[in-house]
């Protein structure tokens, strides 16, 4: 038995077993692809490729952005840097400071770490 198998998702049954690319449990029958579990993809946060996001990184922004109140938008390719994960309004996820535009909330979306 490989113990560094994750319990089940569903029942937290630790018997678990791999089965080709498919994780099984014996109690519940509930069968998955590790890294694909639902409940932790919720906390990983991942840019606008697929990278996951950290507190503290450096990401650029992918497309221009519209801000409320200013009448210039944030271009593409501007830099954000030491960005922290919140859990903001609506599906904004990165709290950070812009030059020229001060602190504000983006969508994880539209940045690609650098
Ligand atoms: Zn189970």
């Amino acid at each position: 038995m490989n113990d560094s198998l994750p319990a089940c998702p569903e029942c937290s049954c630790v018997y678990t077993y791999s089965m080709g690319a498919l994780l099984v449990c014996p109690e519940c029958a509930h069968e998955w692809a590790p890294g694909s579990d639902p409940q932790r993809d919720e906390s990983v946060i991942k840019d606008s490729v697929g990278n996951v996001l950290a507190d503290g990184d450096t990401v650029t922004v992918v497309k221009d952005l519209k801000v409320k109140g200013s009448p210039t938008s944030i271009k593409v390719g501007t830099k954000v840097r030491n960005i922290r994960l919140v859990n903001g309004v609506g599906d904004h996820d990165i709290d950070c400071k812009v030059d020229g535009f001060g602190p504000m909330q983006l969508k994880s979306s539209v940045v690609k770490k650098v």
